[in-house]
């Protein structure tokens, strides 16, 4: 287990000639130079659970890859404890790391495809980094990286091809003739363990093809796991499940990083698999990370704009405000007084406009007010537990954006009605309008 640390990390890609700009409506351009990821600083501590979210293309499975040695750093440096691993070929760096698409083995059992990292570890470390230095070639199989743990085991007396013929070739035997090294003995109690942990143990003497999604994708984090790398890496290993395995899955994988220990990087674009799973979480855009923080202080303190709509389900509601010193805001339809903590932090903001925001949560059906939002019902969705509104703010222009309110189930709202929201006085939120910046009412 280790700490990982992410200084000043850069990445970027040369686009080819002929392949069209995206910001030039198609225009070739020639080749150049693209940042996907610019100043990236990421503590991960040891045994934490980081998870990396954005919307797709903002540079998650890239920052991933950089760490695990699969692409070529172009300025800054990683460390994984006190190594600094720039320039270690992947089977160095002591990670292992899941993908969203398995990548087990088809031919090989269970059991086999558990113990084939576990396997190729106990090679010899010189002759397979000296292979890989040969080649030049980074795009190697993460799941063959090297670990500390198991190199400690003593050389087997015979040749290891010897061994392991003997091993293939006895393998069909009953079990008391089958050849067993103490090598295999220690694999066996290890792979045995790990499918313990994931509960896969009857499926070890299966192939992958007769295994489920989630089954699949248990092994697959099997594989990981039975070699204690010091860092996990999954990139959305969770997405080819469906709603009811994913949520089932996503705990198990959370249980699992507590009982290991192991310093974990999640990567997922997918909100509520962040909240849930992340000790802390790092929201990133366009190449950049926007906030680092734990999933509450995201969701109750989020540092701009961003961060307010990618963080929370139903997304927050944002309205054009004017502010008016001390404590007042104003807008066509209604007119409240801000809580006395804002006072000083809006002080120059007098006369300016102001984006509000308030989360669908922290609306709530109220008797007319001047503070109220009057409002028409333009869709309900009642899910049993809770009802989600969508609604327009009444004698707004057609151009006005549609709101959303999450109210109690028992409320007997239709299409069409009108009615007044409400805005919880202490959730509300302002950012400002030019930076997106969100301002601190404390
Ligand atoms: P997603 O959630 O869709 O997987 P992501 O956040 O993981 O997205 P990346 O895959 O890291 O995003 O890609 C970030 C940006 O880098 C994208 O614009 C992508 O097109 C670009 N990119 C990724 N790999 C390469 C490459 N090998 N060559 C050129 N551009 C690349």
């Amino acid at each position: 287990m280790a700490q990982v640390i992410l200084e000043n990390v850069y990445k970027s890609f040369q686009r080819g000639s002929r392949e069209p700009d995206e910001n030039r409506a198609g225009i070739s351009s020639g080749s150049h130079p693209t940042a996907v990821l610019r100043a990236i600083n990421l503590t991960i501590q040891d045994g934490e659970f980081m998870v990396l979210v954005g919307p797709s293309g903002c540079g998650k499975s890239t920052l991933l890859r950089l760490i695990a040695g699969l692409e070529e750093l172009t300025g800054g440096n990683i460390y994984v404890g006190d190594r600094l691993i720039n320039d270690l070929p992947p089977k160095e760096r002591d990670i292992a790391m899941v993908f969203q698409n398995y990548a087990l083995y088809p031919h090989m059992s269970v059991y086999d495809n558990l113990a084939f990292g576990l396997r190729r570890t106990m090679k010899g470390r010189q002759k397979t980094n000296d292979r890989q230095q040969a080649t030049g070639d980074r795009q190697q199989d993460p799941d063959l990286i090297q670990n500390s743990q198991l190199t400690t085991y003593n050389s087997p007396s015979l040749p290891l091809w010897a061994e392991n013929l003997l091993i293939f070739s006895t393998r069909k035997l009953p079990k008391g003739l089958r050849y067993q090294s103490e090598r295999e003995k220690m694999i066996e109690q290890r792979v045995r363990e790990v499918a313990r942990i994931l509960q896969i143990e009857p499926f070890l003497n299966r192939l992958p093809k007769e295994l489920s999604g989630g089954q699949k994708q248990r092994v697959a984090l099997g594989r990981a796991m039975a070699r204690y790398p010091q860092v996990f890496l999954m990139d959305e290993p969770l997405s080819n499940l469906d709603a009811k395995l994913r949520a089932e899955t996503r705990s198990q994988i959370v249980k699992l990083q507590r009982q290991l220990g192991t310093t974990t990087i999640y990567v997922t674009h997918d909100q509520t698999e962040a909240m849930t799973m992340g000790d802390r979480i790092a929201v990133m855009n366009a190449g950049q990370i926007q906030q680092i923080a734990s999933p509450l202080e995201l969701y109750n303190r989020p540092a701009n704009r961003f961060v307010a709509e990618f963080i929370g389900s139903p997304p927050m509601n944002f309205l054009p405000v004017q502010f008016k010193a001390p404590l007042l805001i104003t807008h066509p339809q209604f007119r409240l007084t801000l809580p006395e903590t804002w006072a000083a932090s809006l002080q120059r903001y007098d006369g300016q406009t102001l984006t509000l925001g308030i989360r669908p949560e922290h609306l709530s059906i109220s008797p007319p007010a001047p503070k109220n939002l009057p409002v028409q019902v333009e869709l309900v969705e009642a899910l049993g537990s809770e009802t989600y509104l969508f609604v327009r703010l009444v004698g707004a222009n057609a151009t006005s954006p549609s709101l959303q309110a999450r109210v109690e189930s028992d409320h007997p709202v239709r299409i069409g009605d009108q009615l007044w929201l409400s805005l919880a006085p202490n959730k509300i939120h302002l950012f400002d309008n030019k930076t997106g910046q969100a301002l601190d009412p404390r």
